[in-house]
């Protein structure tokens, strides 16, 4: 099956969909790969308070729920296939998912950035067994149990206080002795009985019976060099997130981190190739910016397509 578009889209997140709504509503019939994850990372979150026009806050799912509803509602086209490829060489872009290849004349990456873990044998090894980088959809197996919780910025502390409405005890493990995290955060997770700070520390080794799943975690005091073996159940990473460029390496231009690097707007290396959200942003990373720069893709993609 071979399908030829104006505009393909990469990615259902605030992002994706805000940019489906705008070139939706000017008329240019957008198709919107969801990826692997529809909705995007909010759809791992729970409550939502700083996104505006919703004062009583929403929850991650029902907020992407209702981008997705918006931009449908405008004829925007979400689809959930794979994609397997991307081909960038001169318009029209190429694009292979499991069920086809479609063309496009413009195309805009919205694809987000997925949780960064460790990277030692033992956390891949217990990984779904004891080891897991969502609380959110998690924490309901930690009832009474006491988990540890890796990083000191915003995630790990809003995890923190998620995972105390069912761990007894959670330990936030932070390589440093300064959190990261927003003052107001902070004060939050400082006021919560359940959680407790292991400063100074990080996982050498999470430690797994033969069954295997976890028992504790062996953690190096990083002043001091030494080590020690705590107990927990449970070990959620939150220490950060890395881009989904793999399908354009080599063909975008990417940062040192792997984030694509944009100028005027939206515009990548490529003309008519555009990006926003995460993937772009390794700064501001919240839904409302994502959302705005997923706008800004929209009008650019626009602006590109009416002047070829
Ligand atoms: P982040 O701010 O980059 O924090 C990552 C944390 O993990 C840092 O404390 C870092 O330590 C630690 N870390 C990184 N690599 C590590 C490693 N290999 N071993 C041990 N620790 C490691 O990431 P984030 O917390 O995911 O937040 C990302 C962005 O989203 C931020 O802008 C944040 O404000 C935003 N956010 C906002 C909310 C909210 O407003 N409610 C919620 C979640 C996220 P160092 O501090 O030493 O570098």
């Amino acid at each position: 099956m071979e399908e030829n578009h104006k505009l393909i889209i990469i990615g259902s997140g605030p992002a994706g969909l805000t940019a489906a709504l705008y070139a939706a509503r000017a008329m240019l019939a957008p198709i919107v790969f969801e990826g692997a994850q529809p909705g995007g990372q909010l759809t791992i979150t729970t409550e939502v308070e700083n996104f505006p026009g919703f004062p009583e806050g929403i929850q991650g799912p029902d907020l992407m729920a209702r981008m997705k509803d918006q931009a449908a509602r405008f004829d925007a086209d979400v689809r959930s296939e794979t994609i397997e490829d991307v081909q960038l060489v001169g318009r029209p872009f190429w694009v292979t998912t499991d069920k086809g290849a479609y063309s496009a004349e413009a195309l805009i990456v919205a694809t987000g950035a997925s949780a960064q873990l460790l990277g030692i044998e033992s956390e891949s090894r217990l990984m779904g067994r004891g080891v897991s980088a969502c609380a959110t959809c998690d924490g309901f197996f930690y009832r009474d149990k006491e988990v540890l919780i890796v990083g000191g910025g915003d995630s790990a502390l809003e995890e923190a206080i998620f995972l105390t409405r069912f761990a007894s005890k959670v330990t936030v493990v932070h390589r440093r002795d300064e959190l990261r995290a927003s003052k107001y955060m902070q004060e939050r997770a400082r006021a919560n009985e359940k959680i407790a700070f292991r400063w100074n520390a990080v996982i050498e080794e999470i430690l797994g019976d033969e069954t295997p799943v976890v028992t504790g975690a062996r953690l190096r005091d990083t002043r001091t060099g030494e080590v020690e073996d705590v107990g927990c159940d449970g070990v959620f990473m939150a220490i950060g997130h890395t881009p989904n460029t793999t399908l354009f390496q080599g063909q975008l231009e990417l940062d040192e981190k792997g984030y694509i690097v944009t100028r005027e707007g939206a515009a990548t290396s490529v003309e008519g190739v555009f990006a926003a959200g995460d993937v772009v942003d390794h700064t501001y990373r919240q839904a409302v910016t994502a959302a705005g720069s997923g706008c800004m893709a929209a009008i650019d993609a626009e602006r590109y397509l009416e002047a070829v």
